[in-house]
């Protein structure tokens, strides 16, 4: 039976190793500062991705033209999210027109896979995936979105109207 190959004395030391990966980050860096064009890295959060219009972070509850919940509270969404993070708790509306609203909406955003089907599942275009994906917070924030984060957040400047208008609405017999 033959021996295995011995390694070299040289590469049983790692100090060259060691310097070899010294060298190749130094000239890497001194690349990257003199041609900082062509690094394939952001300078996060200086330098931010920009994602496709499609792309699907934070939720949005949509509103009505008069500003309310377009929210049916249908329990569609709750039914479908496969991380069972959305609690709705329906109320009846007290405009007789109006079968049911919700009185809490909530979205676990830490437990939330951020999949899309509550939107898919949505009839009424009351739940959207916007494209906001930065949801930094210290150990005492909340990460439990209610219907005031989820609807009138300050960057929505008063709400993002559904599509759905009432006209419409009656229309598709929703
Ligand atoms: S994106 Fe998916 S996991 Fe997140 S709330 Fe919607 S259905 Fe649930
Ligand atoms: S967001 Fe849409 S699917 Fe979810 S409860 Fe409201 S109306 Fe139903």
């Amino acid at each position: 039976m033959s021996k295995a190959p011995q390694p070299s004395g040289l590469s049983n030391w790692y100090l060259p190793g060691i310097f070899k990966g010294l060298w190749y980050t130094l000239t890497n860096m001194i690349k990257n500062i003199f041609n900082r064009k062509a690094m394939p890295t952001l300078n996060y959060p200086e330098e931010k991705y920009n994602y496709s219009s499609r792309f699907k972070g934070n939720h949005i509850l949509t509103v009505k033209k008069d500003g309310s919940l377009r929210c049916t509270a249908c329990m569609l969404c709750a039914t479908n999210c496969p991380a069972q993070c959305i609690t709705i708790e329906a109320s009846e509306h007290e405009d007789p027109t109006v079968e049911k609203f919700p009185i809490k909406y909530e979205i676990d955003v830490l437990r939330c896979v951020y999949c899309g089907f509550c939107e898919e599942a949505c009839p009424v275009d009351a739940v959207r995936m916007g494209p906001e994906w930065q949801t930094p917070g210290y150990g005492d924030a909340n990460f439990n979105y209610d219907i005031t984060k989820l609807a009138y957040r300050p960057n929505l400047k008063g709400g993002i109207q559904s599509s759905l208008d009432d006209k419409e609405r009656h229309e598709a017999g929703i």
